[in-house]
């Protein structure tokens, strides 16, 4: 784990965290096939919804958008003029991204340890993050969650800062209590440190150092989170 400077050690400021944030999308689970098949059906969208077949050019232009840096829905927003909630919404009917996703008993048991109050905030669909929810193990996602955040419900989408800080205000204590964790520097990452949360990127890059606290991936953050007692 690369640790900030300006911090002492992880452990001693998990102790104070009182509330975690939670991003769903490749920080709970991770699977390649997931971003390939998500990738898809945002592709397939375009070709249903826009265009009737998908000729190379419309194929050719969004690859040249995505390599932008906008995000897949992003750029159907463009292409079809309607909302992100609408295209998000859509692309989730036609890929069920959780056929892909494993239970994960060590995730579930330490969120159930009753010592922190967890929020969930993802930029997908309820129905999408419920059924995540379940295939990893929180059969009630409601009796584990203070509130599942999705597009429905969150009043715009990350990175929009206010959507992490109406969590925190919701969650009743101060920034400095509230840990954000997310593979998204630009999505989760940026937008929880702007507010003053503490944050920890899971499966960061040397290069996007700019989280409080980096981990190789999930299990490396539940490894820390036991040692706390
Ligand atoms: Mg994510």
């Amino acid at each position: 784990m690369i640790r900030n400077q300006r911090h002492r050690t992880f452990e001693e400021y998990l102790k104070n965290i009182e509330v975690v944030i939670w991003d769903v999308d490749e920080t709970m689970y991770y699977d390649e096939k997931v971003i390939v098949k998500t990738r898809q059906a945002y592709v397939e969208m375009l070709e249903k919804r826009g265009f009737g077949n998908l000729t190379k050019k419309i194929k050719d232009d969004f690859d040249a958008l995505e390599s932008t840096g906008k995000k897949w829905y992003q750029i159907l927003v463009e292409k079809l003029g309607v909302s992100e909630v609408e295209v998000i919404g859509l692309a989730e009917a036609g890929f069920d991204k959780s056929k892909l996703v494993k239970k994960n008993p060590r995730l579930v048991k330490m969120l159930s340890s009753g010592k922190r109050k967890n929020f969930v905030v993802s930029n997908s669909s309820r129905r999408s993050v419920f059924a995540i929810l379940k295939k990893l193990g929180f059969v009630k996602p409601e009796s584990f969650f203070e509130e599942v955040f999705s597009i429905e419900n969150m009043g715009g989408l990350k990175p929009n800062e206010r959507v992490l800080l109406g969590i925190t205000e919701r969650a009743n204590v101060g920034p400095e209590k509230v840990l954000m964790v997310g593979d998204s520097l630009i999505d989760d990452i940026i937008p929880a440190k702007n507010i003053g949360l503490l944050t920890s990127h899971v499966r960061c890059k040397r290069s996007e150092g700019e989280a409080d606290f980096c981990v190789k991936d999930l299990d490396e953050l539940l490894d820390i989170f036991e040692t706390i007692r």
